[in-house]
């Protein structure tokens, strides 16, 4: 099936009871049993709940794989990765990745003996030279926020099967419409499905997709157990954002590519990141494992004072100037103090996040305008 017409038909049946199209929210805690361990498969919503069974079934489709599991946020679903895990193991993860994903290893769970080595995943001689016997989990990010690095997803997933160690890879900035890692041989994919998944800035939720059927049980048994799932609200707007994600990555696209463009020719613009420039450093390994380059690049000014950084930052009217990304309306954002904060400056800035770069996450309006409100800021 094509992509436009799984993601307008995943995980939708008519709802049995009453034939709505649309799946119900089933706002409940509990269920009744007709006799004690007599029901109809639900028992308890923290367990189970039909909206979010549809969801489940929906990520499941949309990333070609055969499990879903939809958590209350994506560090949720990254927390449930992490507790696969026992004391004394080690995971290697990208140096450049989401700040709360570090923050979350490394405050979180390195004190309960989980030991974490940052490298650049890039590189995959680093990669294979990082695994050791205790290696369980590789962790990576493709693009990478906010530098769009790109990694093999592909040559990863070999070092990882090789290894006996799980390749997890959080696909939050491509989403499924740009790359399926399960495809290339990853045996977990996680989203936050906060961003262009849900699409309208009006939900927080993460998910996790596996093929494995014995992952799938120890993901459910710690999901119910640590218990952070979504309640069926949020899991209805998601399955409402999945029917246009199509339409919407679509435009991403095009609105990214153009402003891309339009950015590296202005005088007052230094550098873009964007994984889509032909010379783009992983440009090859982009175009092998991506449909196309997205809605998300960051950009440095030829004057590289913050003050010039927070100037243009407070002087976009369409961008707004908030954390998150993956929604309708574009946003700008100053990772250096929002969303990477919690990464410390030093390996901040020896990994290339310097104080003044800006992000972009270009939404869907019409691309004149976005770059008419680029124009007046950068002036
Ligand atoms: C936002 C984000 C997360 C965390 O997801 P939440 O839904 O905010 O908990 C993880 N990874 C990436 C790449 C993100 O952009």
């Amino acid at each position: 099936m094509k992509i436009a017409t799984k993601y307008i038909h995943a995980g939708m049946e008519p709802d049995p009871s009453t034939g709505a199209i649309m799946t119900p929210i089933y706002q409940t805690s509990t269920y009744v049993q007709e006799a004690p361990g007599v029901n109809k498969g639900f028992e308890y919503a923290r367990s189970q709940n039909p909206t979010r069974k549809a969801l489940e079934e929906a990520y499941a489709q949309i990333e070609n794989g055969k499990h879903g599991l939809a958590f209350s946020s994506g560090v949720a679903a990254t927390d449930a990765v992490i507790k696969l895990l026992s004391p004394g193991d080690e995971v290697i993860a990208a140096n450049d990745m989401y700040g709360g994903t570090y923050r979350l290893f490394s405050k979180v769970f390195e004190k309960f003996g989980i030991t974490f080595t940052y490298i650049d995943t890039t590189d995959i001689q680093a990669v294979q030279a990082a695994v050791s016997s205790k290696t369980k989990l590789i962790w990576i990010e493709t693009p990478t926020n906010p530098l769009m690095n790109i990694t093999d997803i592909e040559s990863v997933a070999k070092i990882a099967k090789a290894n006996n160690a799980l390749l997890c890879v959080d696909n939050t900035f491509a989403s499924p419409y740009l790359q399926n890692p399960l495809d290339l041989g990853a045996d977990i994919v996680m989203h936050s499905a906060t961003k262009y998944l849900g699409g309208h800035s009006d939900v927080i939720q993460g998910c996790l997709i596996v093929n494995d059927d014995s992952l799938r049980e120890q993901l459910y048994f710690i999901q119910k157990s640590s218990g952070a799932v979504p309640g069926p609200m949020d899991c209805f707007l998601v399955l409402r954002g999945i029917k246009t994600l199509h339409l919407r990555m679509q435009r991403h696209c095009e609105n990214g590519q153009k402003i891309a463009h339009w950015l590296r020719n202005h005088p007052a613009v230094a550098k873009v990141y964007w994984c889509g420039f032909e010379d783009h450093p992983n440009y090859a390994i982009a175009k092998k494992q991506m449909r196309d380059f997205g809605g998300m690049l960051s950009f440095e000014l030829k004057n590289d004072t913050l003050e010039a950084a927070k100037k243009v930052l407070s002087a976009t009217h369409l961008f707004s100037l908030a954390e998150s990304l993956g929604g309708v309306e574009s946003l700008i954002n100053h990772p250096a103090s929002m969303t990477h904060a919690s990464i410390p400056r030093e390996k901040r800035i020896a990994n290339g996040l310097t104080d003044t770069l800006i992000r972009l996450s270009v939404g869907i309006e019409d691309a004149d305008d976005l770059i008419a409100d680029l124009e007046q800021a950068l002036a």
